[in-house]
């Protein structure tokens, strides 16, 4: 039997050890837990503790604990830790001391060979601290290798690939871009650029500020000072950035928080995905500046790039897929978890050095986008079925995601819900899987919330739920064969029913009723168009515009489509002389 060697991402954030065996790709567990997170602290009676322990007592033990000690290696420093000082090799070396035996309970024998992922960006002083590290906890660094090659193994492990490759790598501190080249079993890092101050904790931290300003608005409390105070928001803050990947709104609540004059103060905040996304926006922007440094160094430009892979936590905000897929037209994938995917790369380098057959790395994922249609832009123009995407292609399974949609017209009682498979932005192009209609909704003007749920479980079951979010009024169906390859004949008709649409002899299937939709929607997007420019208008168009915008809604209750059709030519006109 070939020596083992163990596969480890030594992160800022996290660490985790991986090893091939049988030819699976396993990445060990230690009291269930697949991630360790890279904190060493010293506790009260002198007991080094690594991981998870030492994480729960930096807030309240900061001068116990030591958090990212990766930022510091390489440099001719010492950290303290309790009375004591050490060099950053050495606090290295207890997280993969810690790591080793982890690996060495499961596998149930001693190990002493190591492969280790590090930042492309490490200089040699770097790398050299870190096998240092190595050796100071009885591990032999057999390889360095770069993190972002080690994402793309665990992707590529199998396939005899030749692509261009872009590593978004965005975890708890540290943001790295990578464009990775692919040749045959030749894994090659062509650019390099990020920001090893930022990441996830920043999100965190606007989501903190977004809750002190509310403390203060609110409650005219200044919790700024208070330690304990500000380590329970700071949790809250973090659960809430993890609950808003997957849903549009969520609830931040904490009991008792503090007291004022004698009164005990609870939080009750709600947060919107869309609000949050404004927070951390400019974020985001820095990010994908940094994709554009990287693919300049690399010599390449957007096109050039084959895939997207997605590794670190915090790529698990959605805002950055769809940041990504509109800047490159793929969709990145994220199916091997963002957290492991590092790890699981170093244990299928390491298995080929010591010469251990390696299957792929195995996952479930949904290989179809699921969504519903909306009314909205496509191609410059409005249109009642542009594709929604709720769950993307490329995720791995089960999942449940939820987004939120509103409706069109004041007081309207009803929304269809339309269920599509597919990838094309105009959801008619796409495969239709289910429909149903949510009735009885209350008298509410238009932007009457109503949230989508999609569950996809791994035997390709579709929950699919809607429910309008004021009232909790909800109606769900379930789809049992939603991953089923839906017959080319469905889409072979999808085909042939859009073709028609632009052949002057069928054009009979553009029926009555269709004309009307189309009048609907023609009306709703003039009436938005004209919210929008009504600051521009002098007041006396100002005036016919409210009038109109009345008019035109009292005509779509009613279904009263000759006055739609001359209202909306009115007030087109009114809009046509604003824009001129
Ligand atoms: P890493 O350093 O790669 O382990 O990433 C850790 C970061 O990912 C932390 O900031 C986490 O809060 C963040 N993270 C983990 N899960 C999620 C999630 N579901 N949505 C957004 N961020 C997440």
């Amino acid at each position: 039997m070939s020596e083992v060697i163990i596969g480890i991402d030594l992160g800022t954030t996290n660490s985790e050890v991986a090893v091939v065996q049988d030819g699976k790709i396993i990445v060990i567990e230690d009291n269930h837990q697949k991630i360790l997170p890279s904190f060493v602290g010293m506790s009260d009676s002198g007991e080094i503790l690594v991981g998870e322990a030492a994480k729960n007592q930096y807030t309240l033990y900061p001068e116990h604990t030591i958090k990212s000690i990766k930022r510091q290696m390489g440099q001719d420093i010492k950290v303290s830790m309790g009375d004591k000082e050490y060099s950053p090799q050495e606090i290295s070396a207890i997280i993969l001391k810690r790591l080793k035996s982890i690996a060495e309970n499961y596998l149930g024998h001693a190990v002493q060979k190591a492969v280790i992922t590090v930042p492309a960006y490490f200089s040699d002083a770097q790398r050299q601290a870190t096998r240092e590290a190595g050796e100071i906890a009885g591990l032999e660094v057999v390889r360095m290798i770069n993190e972002p090659t080690a994402a793309a193994l665990s992707y590529e492990a199998q396939q005899q690939a030749h692509k261009k490759v872009l590593v978004y790598d965005l975890g708890g501190g540290t943001f790295d871009v990578s464009v990775v080249s692919i040749e045959d079993d030749v894994v090659e890092v062509l650019a390099s650029h990020g920001n090893n101050q930022l990441g996830g904790d920043d999100f965190d931290n606007k989501i903190v500020e977004y809750i002190v300003e509310h403390l203060e608005d609110k409650h005219d409390l200044d919790i700024s000072e208070s330690p304990k105070v500000m380590a329970r928001i700071a949790r809250a803050a973090e659960k809430a950035k993890r609950a808003l990947s997957d849903d549009p709104f969520i609830k931040l609540e904490e009991e008792y928080l503090c007291e004022k004059e004698g009164t005990p103060i609870h939080l009750s905040l709600e947060l919107s995905r869309i609000d949050y996304e404004s927070l951390i926006e400019d974020y985001i922007d820095e990010t994908l500046e940094a994709v554009h440094i990287a693919l300049k160094g690399a010599e390449l430009t957007v096109s050039n790039i084959d895939e997207v892979l997605l590794v670190g936590g915090s790529t698990r905000t959605p805002m950055i897929n769809d940041r990504l897929y509109q800047e490159f037209g793929v969709e990145p994938h994220k199916e091997i978890n963002p957290d492991l995917c590092v790890a699981t790369g170093a244990a299928i380098q390491a298995a080929m050095i010591a010469g251990q057959s390696i299957g792929s790395v195995l996952v479930d994922i949904t290989p179809y986008t699921f969504g519903t249609s909306v009314v909205g832009e496509l191609n410059g123009e409005y249109c009642h079925d542009r594709f929604a995407p709720i769950i993307h292609k490329n995720s791995s399974l089960p999942i449940s995601k939820t987004e939120a949609f509103c409706t069109m017209f004041d007081g309207q009682k009803e929304v269809e819900v339309i269920i599509f498979q597919g990838e094309d932005p105009d959801a008619l192009n796409n495969i239709k899987i289910d429909e149903f209609i949510v009735e009885g909704l209350s008298d509410a003007p238009a932007g009457n919330v109503i949230t989508i749920q999609l569950t996809l479980d791994l035997n390709g079951i579709l929950q699919v739920s809607a429910q309008e979010k004021a009232t909790g009024l909800e109606k769900s169906i379930t789809i049992n064969n939603a991953l089923s390859d839906y017959e080319e004949t469905d889409l072979e008709q999808a085909k042939q029913r859009i073709n028609a649409l632009f052949n002057d002899d069928e054009k009979e299937v553009f029926d009555a009723e269709d004309e009307e939709h189309h009048e609907i929607i023609k009306a709703t997007a003039l009436l938005e168009k004209a919210k929008r420019q009504m600051e521009e208008a002098s007041d006396e168009d100002k005036e016919d515009m409210v009038d109109l915008i009345e008019q035109i809604n009292d005509a779509i209750k009613a279904e009263d489509f000759e006055t739609l059709s001359t209202t909306t030519e009115e007030l087109a006109d009114i809009l046509y002389y604003l824009d001129e």
